[in-house]
């Protein structure tokens, strides 16, 4: 799949839509998703211009997919998630359900979540 310059996360990343960031560095941004499904509800992206996970498995350099896990677990501490428990979800493609085809996770936790392995 071609990377779509025009995403809303691309739009995001360029600053032409504002977000609610909860980290950013030099390789990765975070904000709050504008529908949360959860009391905790976290975008986690790379700054890379990547698709889905796949993409960026395949062609992010190790320093990125480090701090992009880093990252991930960091921001969950600092939410306050970690005693608890929470989910981590990379929607894929269209059978997974992704919408926006820039590579990025969901963090959502704060209450005791339902299966996520339901068909729907
Ligand atoms: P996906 O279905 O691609 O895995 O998830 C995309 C997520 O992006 C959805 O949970 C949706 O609520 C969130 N989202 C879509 N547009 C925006 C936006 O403009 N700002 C923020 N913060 N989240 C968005």
């Amino acid at each position: 799949m071609t990377y779509d310059t025009n995403n809303i996360f691309a739009k995001i990343l360029r600053g032409e839509i504002p977000n609610k960031t909860v980290l950013e560095n030099e390789y990765v941004l975070a904000f709050h998703d504008i529908h949360p499904q959860a009391p905790v509800h976290i975008l986690v992206i790379p700054k890379g211009a990547y698709t889905d996970i796949g993409d960026f498995g395949a062609h992010a350099s190790e320093k990125e997919i480090a701090e992009f896990y880093r990252a991930v677990s960091q921001i969950a501490k600092d939410a306050g998630l970690t005693a608890e428990g929470y989910r981590v979800v990379a929607n894929t493609g269209v059978n997974g359900g992704q919408d926006v085809p820039h590579f990025h996770v969901h963090i959502i936790g704060g209450e005791k979540l339902g299966s996520s392995l339901r068909r729907s």
